[in-house]
């Protein structure tokens, strides 16, 4: 067994009828850790991978104290005597500043050109006076010490950690490693995830000339193969599997010694025509799968052991609603662990509420789809998406984000506040 891949026994501690939403969160964070092997890739292609080992700076960040603006650089302690000064020198950017600066002089400086030996200030130009052979300049009162001078490792000093393993490399991290002249990085290697789907409703998009009352057009998979778009993970579809018990096992158990995730919708609850957790018992261990979480119940979670090293399970329900939800709150931070990286909370805006609940249950949280609405008054509240129904794909698609009821809460009045997490936070 490859030691990549390799999960606790013990993965997830409870295995209980109902588990509350930050109970699964807590499992996901402390009980799961990366297993994937580290890579170098090109600088240009590590955008959103995620770094495998501390980068920190080889050399000053800019590598010599340099001009900040076009101007005049002179020593500070001599400007204090006189500001008119000899002009000795001319650097521009990239040049070798070799001339010393001395009593009396000043170099002719352009932005990003290294300061001169003997210089420790700049005038703009703007603010200067030449004469009229420009053999002298004639530079402003009152300038402050290294003004316009920017220090050599001011940015980043030589040797410091300036960016953590764990961390999604953004275009910002990027141009920092570029930075420091690295133009390759340790990445942690993209997940392997096979997505299917299970329902003998379920036809292809595509197929519309076949398409018969009873038969639904599978979404789930378009929609998990653009939420991968989300994450460094590449996807292997699938497709679409009848609700039969023993394909369903052959299936599974042949992608799991091939992906590091299997992630399947429907099929997951404990019906007749319900495969998914069975199969997922035969094949290996079941962890969590009824969550006190509206949309969401079922979701089961586990592992599967192969030869190649241990594949974790997600089966999520069947309903678009529900895998949306599922999968942002629970698959993204627990893809984000075992690919290396930090899983963030998500921010949460507490904000008044545009809408009524009479009644919610309590001892179960809720994710409803909601958006914010600036009000005549100028003040921003939450709106919900009228209906309820976890198939309803429109609301999905109204929503800018999700609303968060938690267990406690039990009615909802207009301009109570209510939590929002906008789908941005999810990186959709
Ligand atoms: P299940 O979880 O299998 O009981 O399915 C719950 C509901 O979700 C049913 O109405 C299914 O038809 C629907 N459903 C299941 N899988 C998909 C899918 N891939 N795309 C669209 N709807 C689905
Ligand atoms: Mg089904």
């Amino acid at each position: 067994m490859s030691a990549e891949r390799r999960l606790l026994d013990d993965c997830f501690l409870h295995d209980r009828d109902r588990m509350l939403h930050a109970e699964v969160l807590a499992l996901i964070s402390e009980r799961l850790s990366p297993i994937v092997s580290k890579e170098m890739v090109a600088l240009r292609e590590a955008a959103g991978r995620i770094l495998a080992e501390p980068i920190a700076a080889p050399r000053d960040v800019p590598f010599s104290d340099n001009s900040a603006v076009d101007g005049y650089a002179f020593a500070y302690a001599d400007y204090f005597k006189r500001n008119t000064l000899g002009i000795r020198t001319r650097i521009a950017a990239g040049d070798l500043a070799s001339v010393e600066i001395g009593k009396g002089e000043a170099a002719r400086i352009f932005t990003g050109a290294a300061m001169p030996a003997g210089a420790d200030t700049v005038a703009m130009q703007e603010d200067c006076e030449l004469s009229q052979d420009g053999s002298t300049v004639t530079v402003p009162k009152g300038l402050k010490p290294g003004a316009n001078r920017r220090r050599a490792g001011e940015d980043v000093p030589q040797g410091s950690i300036a960016i953590e393993p764990g961390v999604r490399l953004r275009a910002q991290d990027l141009a920092a490693i570029a930075s420091f002249g690295f133009d390759q990085v340790p990445v942690y290697r993209r997940l392997r995830i096979a997505v299917l789907s299970t329902g003998n409703e379920l036809v292809e998009p595509g197929s519309a000339d076949r398409f018969q009352p009873g038969q639904v057009f599978d979404s789930n998979r378009t929609m998990l193969a653009a939420l991968a778009e989300t994450l460094p993970i590449e996807i292997t579809d699938l497709g679409i599997l009848k609700d039969d018990a023993s394909l369903i096992a052959r299936t599974i158990e042949d992608a799991a010694g091939k992906h590091d995730v299997i992630l399947t919708t429907g099929g997951a609850s404990r019906g007749e025509e319900d495969h998914v957790v069975t199969t997922l018992d035969s094949l290996g261990k079941r962890h969590l799968w009824q969550i006190a979480v509206k949309p969401g119940r079922p979701m089961v979670v586990g592992q599967i052991p192969t030869d190649q090293g241990d594949c974790v399970f997600f089966g999520l329900p069947g309903n678009p609603v529900a895998v949306l939800v599922c999968f942002l709150l629970y698959v993204r931070p627990a893809l984000t662990i075992l690919g290396g990286g930090q899983a963030l909370e998500p921010v949460r805006y507490q904000l008044p509420a545009a809408f009524h609940i009479a009644r919610k249950k309590t001892d179960r949280r809720e994710f409803l789809r909601g958006w914010l609405a600036i009000g005549p008054d100028g003040i921003t509240r939450i709106g919900k998406f009228p209906r309820d129904g976890s198939g309803l794909i429109t609301g999905l698609r109204q929503a800018t984000g999700l609303i968060e009821l938690d267990e406690a809460v039990n009615e909802v009045r207009e301009g109570d506040r209510v939590a929002f997490i906008p789908f941005n936070e999810f990186g959709l």
